[in-house]
């Protein structure tokens, strides 16, 4: 086994996801415990190009998979083609993004390779020369530091927690191609239904405006839109509203909804369940808006206004326009 650690690069047409350059940031720590070096493999058709922006913000190899049998994801030919790779490269440490694809491809990675993996990571170090990572259990009330017995350590990184190091366009690295194996791909993606026009994912947002129950029909989101937009922020939702039919799953931020790690996240008419909880506890600066002052939310708020929120939102959004516009 050697020493490096390899990051998973996730790009989504052509696109590098932020979480990538966040791993790139663990890598780099992490390899200066192991005595390696940070690498990336990138896995895709025509994604080469990318590999500059791997290099630029600490990749010192990248491996590409480049193949049109890799062009969308597919679980089995991505796993196939990884684990051909680092049967060969011998990383010490693996690292996928905590996201829909890396949580579907870690864990068959890791069986591959019949190790185990830590999921959904939030803090990393090294002691005694292995990898000790920190992950939220049950949903979040508690926290589990744990250590990986078999080589390589494969670990699944939350997005939004890890800061991404500056680009340096002075930094350059190998490029070595790989090959992909695709194998026997016995499940392939028909279709990528994206989110609607215009409309910014839970999961990599910076900002994030929810609406809960409280807004009381679908037609009360929009105030909850309407401060979403002027802020740039994606629209989440409580689980609640989302069972109700008023606004799709996607936007569901929770235990079955998405994990988000923004660094605003404002919670509209939502009690703060702990399966709510579960999903934004970790948001850097937490604002609640809920006419019921005992509501829950308000103890993991950094900031709460009791009120109502068709009143509350429209006066945010008036003062946050004039402060956006000076
Ligand atoms: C296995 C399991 C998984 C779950 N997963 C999730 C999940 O992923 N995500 C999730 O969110 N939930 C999840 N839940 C559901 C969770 O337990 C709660 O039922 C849900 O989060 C409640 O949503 P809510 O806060 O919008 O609604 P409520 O709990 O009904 O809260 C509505 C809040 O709005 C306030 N309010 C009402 N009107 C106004 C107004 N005009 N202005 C201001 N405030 C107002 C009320 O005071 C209240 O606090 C899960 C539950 C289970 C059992």
């Amino acid at each position: 086994m050697g020493n490096n650690v390899l990051v998973i690069a996730e790009q989504r047409d052509g696109v590098l996801k932020k979480v990538t350059f966040e791993m790139l940031g663990v890598a780099g720590t992490l390899a200066a415990g192991t005595g390696g070096s940070a690498e990336a493999v990138l896995l895709g058709a025509g994604v080469g190009g990318l590999a500059n922006a791997l290099a630029q913000h600490g990749a010192s190899k990248v491996y590409v998979a480049d193949d049109p049998t890799l062009a969308i994801y597919s679980s089995e030919g991505y796993a196939n083609t990884l684990a051909a790779l680092i049967g060969k490269a011998q990383p010490a440490i693996v690292l996928a993004g905590a996201t829909a694809m890396g949580k579907d491809l870690a864990p068959r990675l890791a069986a591959k390779l019949g190790v185990g993996v830590a999921s959904d990571c939030i803090a990393f170090e090294m002691e005694g020369g292995r990898l000790l990572a920190t992950r939220p259990i049950f949903a979040g009330k508690a926290l589990a530091r744990v250590k990986l017995t078999g080589d390589p350590q494969v670990a699944t990184v939350r997005p939004n927690v890890q800061p991404a190091p500056a680009p340096d366009a002075s930094k350059t690295a190998t490029v070595e191609p790989t090959p992909a194996v695709a194998g026997t791909i016995r499940a392939k993606v028909v279709d990528i239904v994206g989110a609607g026009e215009g409309e910014i994912d839970v999961a990599e947002a910076n900002i994030i405006v929810s609406g809960g129950r409280g807004v009381g029909g679908p037609d009360g989101f929009a105030p909850v839109r309407s401060l979403a937009k002027t802020l740039k922020a994606a629209v989440g939702a409580s689980r609640a509203a989302v069972d109700a039919g008023w606004i799709e799953h996607a936007h569901q931020v929770g235990q079955t909804g998405k994990t988000v790690t923004p660094n605003l996240y404002i919670a509209c008419g939502i009690s703060g369940a702990i399966q709510h909880l579960a999903g934004m506890k970790t948001s850097k600066v937490i604002v609640a808006v809920n006419k019921d002052p005992e509501a829950p939310i308000f103890k993991v708020a950094n900031y709460g206004i009791v009120g109502d929120l068709f009143e509350v939102v429209p006066l945010l959004e008036k003062e946050f326009k004039a402060l956006l516009s000076d």
